[in-house]
């Protein structure tokens, strides 16, 4: 590996606005206060340079962890020992989160945790890390920093690891997940001919990874721009085995990106998810779930998206549209329209599909114009019956085209009180 720190045709990121945002910099003064050094290392540095959109910092410093809680402290920032046994110390500056973390070099790994010892030396802090293109760090005045050569494989948009592949996948199995995110996020969803032998070869470590960290991979994964040909490499090599079985329905996830493409919507990961999986029977779906640890709102969003209703296709009529977006509302709506429209073989620029996928933007569903309080005022005791009287209440109200008059509203619950 070629060491070209500080290298003078490296481009300065001086001036970015993540870089000149007052929480950075003062995240930056806080911990250059005393004479340690930082600098924002990972994502942060790797998007920034490739142009695309920096979501979260990371910061390496040589400050030692217990150094970086007090100069934190001191500069009237709020510092949580979040993994500080690992070096790491969440930083909090105008509400914003910064995982500030001591040079490190790994002695032991496994898994996510790993034995280290605190280093001052920038080389050794960059070798512990997964890519070539990840180890790439920036000083506050936006100087670039490669120790390890990375910048020629970011401009390829090669994901290489760094050192040998398979020791760097055995010391931690979720750097094959890895692997594929940044090819599906940064690449052409190809990925690297050398990195992928390695994941074939080392998937079985794959099985005792834990569901969280699983998760968050294959989220990330999922929404990428170039997901459907990564996933469709991992498919055909086995590498989802662990958690979806073979075959996915890799043909259905493109259409649905196809689609999402045409309709210029963002890549909805756990639509896509369902997109892949919907097939497979109730306990798959479950175990998956449960492997994932989704939660309650992504199940049920994964649930919802493999409802079958005559009223998400485009032939329905308008009113069976209207009576689904009631009862079950416009996210619903949409996941069941975009999912009907990927089981079909409309193209993604069927014109009648986008006009019944857009429905909840022409109709708003109206609220029911009586509430359990209506009844009770009525004389109807507390109880079952009111229930009763709304639910009845609601399917006149819904046979009638949702009337949002509040008279006849009043009379037609009198009639039903009486029943
Ligand atoms: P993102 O933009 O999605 O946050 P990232 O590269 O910053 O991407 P993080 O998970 O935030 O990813 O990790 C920050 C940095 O820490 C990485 O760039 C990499 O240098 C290092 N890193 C993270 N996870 C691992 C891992 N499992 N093995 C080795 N290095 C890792
Ligand atoms: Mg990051």
């Amino acid at each position: 590996m070629t060491s070209a720190d500080n290298d003078s045709r490296l481009p300065s990121l001086a001036g970015a606005k993540w870089l000149i945002d007052p929480a950075t910099r003062a995240v930056f003064a806080a911990l250059l206060a005393e004479g340690a050094k930082a600098r924002a290392v990972g994502g942060a540095v790797r998007n920034a340079l490739m142009g695309t959109p920096v979501k979260d910092i990371d910061i390496a410093t040589t400050a030692l962890p217990n150094d970086v809680m007090r100069l934190a402290k001191k500069a009237s920032l709020h510092a949580m020992p979040t993994g500080i046994e690992h070096g790491t110390v969440t930083v909090v500056a105008h509400n914003t989160p910064f995982e500030v973390t001591t040079l490190r070099r790994d002695i032991e790994t496994f898994g996510r945790h790993a034995r280290v010892t605190f280093t001052t030396d920038w080389h050794e802090d960059a070798l512990r890390r997964d890519f070539t293109m990840n180890a790439l760090y920036c000083t506050a005045d936006g100087t670039v920093h490669d120790p390890i050569g990375g910048y020629g494989d970011l401009t390829a948009r090669r994901v290489r690891f760094i050192g040998d592949a398979h020791a760097r996948i055995r010391e931690d199995y979720l750097r094959i997940l890895r692997f594929f995110r940044f090819s599906a996020q940064l690449g052409n969803g190809v990925p690297d001919a050398e990195g992928l032998a390695a994941a074939i070869a080392e998937k079985a470590g794959l099985a005792n990874l834990s569901g969280e960290r699983v998760r968050t991979e294959l989220l990330l994964l999922l929404a990428a721009p170039v997901a459907v040909e990564a996933l469709g490499v991992m498919d055909a090599a086995g590498i989802l085995d662990p958690w979806i079985e073979k075959p996915a329905n890799i043909k259905r996830l493109a259409r649905l990106a196809d689609i999402e493409a045409v309709l210029k919507r963002e890549g909805d990961p756990v639509l896509r998810l369902a997109a892949l999986t919907h097939d497979k029977d109730l306990t798959a779906q479950a175990r998956l779930q449960n492997q994932l640890r989704l939660s309650a709102a992504e199940a049920a969003h994964l649930t919802r998206a493999g409802v079958r209703d005559p009223a998400l296709e485009p032939g329905s009529n308008e009113r069976a549209a209207q009576v689904f977006l009631y009862r079950h509302g416009a996210d619903a709506f949409i996941d069941g329209a975009l999912m009907a429209w990927a089981c079909s073989s409309d193209p993604p620029d069927d014109a009648t599909r986008t006009w019944h996928v857009a429905m909840p933007q022409r109709w708003r569903a109206p609220e029911l114009p009586v509430r359990g309080a209506d009844v009770l005022e009525l004389g109807i005791p507390a109880g079952p019956q009111v229930g009763r009287v709304i639910a009845a209440f609601e399917n006149w109200w819904i046979a009638h085209n949702f009337p949002c008059d509040p008279e006849r509203a009043r009379d037609k619950l009198r009639e039903l009180a009486r029943l």
